[in-house]
């Protein structure tokens, strides 16, 4: 039996986050929204057409009068506007119009990109997302930002454009290799210590099972994680305050990502940013030591890193500040007054940032 949560979007029920173990409720969710017998265009990526679009494809024939797959070659590195202009041509030749539906079946980055062709393509289409990551079904699916990356920088250009539904089938997630499980970990971790210090304690003793992907846990921990993105979109739908939060652990994240060149995992970033303005909360005596300390000994069971070697702190520092969401020199830092309760502090200084980097810094000397 599925679960649903439904988002608002400006105080009025905007769309369902179905949770389930299969795509069986898929189809009725689908002609429910009024789309039965509409043109669907499937966009997917090269690794999930074969594992799931293909099957969905067929699947969702049934109801539809044409369906059509396009996959997007996997990875961040293809999420730019050359793709997405392949993809418009595609519809276009299909002759897809206002009515029909576009369908992300995929990660955050087929969900961002297919968001962000269904905020364009004639001025505004329905879409629906059927994400397949853990990062995608905790966090990216939800709240209706889409785009592309642009010369280099993430997500520089975009819509806010909100889904008609999310559906969640977690039994995906047992094709999804370890190291993606656990980058997309990073970002529940993250959930529970902005907003839910019951669910934070949750995670610790469920560690376990939260491992080995227990359905029962993974629907809880998926669920939990969801409702707290959903809190915090809802009051903040298009990024004015509040939803700032979300980028704890992403300022400095962010940063390691691009000095790293991508080539650690967007949650291993997201861990070490986590970390990092653990730290500085601690040094700020917002958390007490033990906080500090079991905060960062957390991630490690789930196989993220809490430490980095070769790290130029000015030249990490450079970059941080460069991110698009430092705003003149004042870099809106999310800190964690206690665990549970984040809070956005603009003082945090170069010299705080480079002892957090510091300590998040593995040196052979330490051995
Ligand atoms: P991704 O979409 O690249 O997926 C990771 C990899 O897993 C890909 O190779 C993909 O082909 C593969 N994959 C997907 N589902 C699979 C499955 N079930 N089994 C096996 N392999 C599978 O990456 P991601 O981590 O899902 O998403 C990252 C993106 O999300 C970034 O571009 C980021 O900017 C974006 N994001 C957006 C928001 C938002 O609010 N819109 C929030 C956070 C992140
Ligand atoms: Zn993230």
């Amino acid at each position: 039996m599925s679960e649903t949560l439904t988002v608002n979007y400006n105080n009025a029920p905007c769309y369902d986050i179905v949770f389930d173990t299969s795509f069986d409720e898929l189809l009725g969710c689908i002609s429910e929204l009024g789309f039965a017998d509409r043109k669907f265009a499937i966009i997917t990526d090269t690794n999930v057409k074969d594992l799931y679009a293909e099957n969905l494809a067929s699947m969702l024939e049934a109801i539809s009068s044409k369906v059509i797959v396009y996959a997007i070659p996997a990875g961040e590195d293809h999420k730019n506007l050359d793709e997405i202009r392949k993809v418009y041509s595609v519809l276009i030749d299909n002759k897809f119009d206002r009515n029909d539906l576009i369908i992300a079946v995929g990660g955050g980055v087929v969900g961002d990109m297919a968001g962000f062709i269904a905020a364009t393509y004639l001025r505004g289409v329905s879409f629906i997302q059927v994400p397949t990551t853990l990062l995608a079904q905790t966090d990216s699916s939800i709240g209706g930002k889409t785009g592309v990356d642009f010369d280099g920088y993430k997500n520089m250009v975009g819509a806010f454009h909100m889904p008609s539904l999310v559906y969640l089938n977690i039994s995906v997630l047992n094709s999804l290799p370890g190291e993606q499980f656990a980058s997309g970990f990073a970002e529940v971790m993250k959930h529970g210590l902005i907003k839910d210090s019951d669910f934070y304690i949750w995670l610790l003793d469920n560690m376990y099972e939260i491992g080995e992907k227990d359905p029962d846990t993974l629907i809880y921990m998926i669920k939990k994680s969801c409702d707290i993105k959903r809190l915090v979109v809802e009051k903040d739908p298009t990024e004015k305050g509040d939803r700032a939060l979300l980028n704890f652990g992403h300022t400095i994240g962010h940063a390691i990502e691009k000095y790293k060149n991508f080539e650690l995992f967007h949650g291993e970033c997201v861990a070490l940013g986590c970390v990092a303005a653990a730290f500085i909360s601690w040094k700020k005596q917002m958390l007490s030591m033990e906080e500090y300390y079991e905060i960062r000994d957390m991630f490690v069971p789930f196989g993220l890193p809490i430490s980095v070697t070769d790290i130029d702190e000015d030249e990490v520092i450079r970059l941080l500040h460069s991110d698009k969401k430092a705003d003149g020199n004042t870099i809106k830092f999310i800190l964690l007054k206690k665990v549970g309760k984040a809070v956005i502090d603009k003082n945090v200084t170069d010299e705080e940032i480079r002892e957090a980097l510091k300590e998040i810094t593995w040196s052979e000397d330490f051995e």
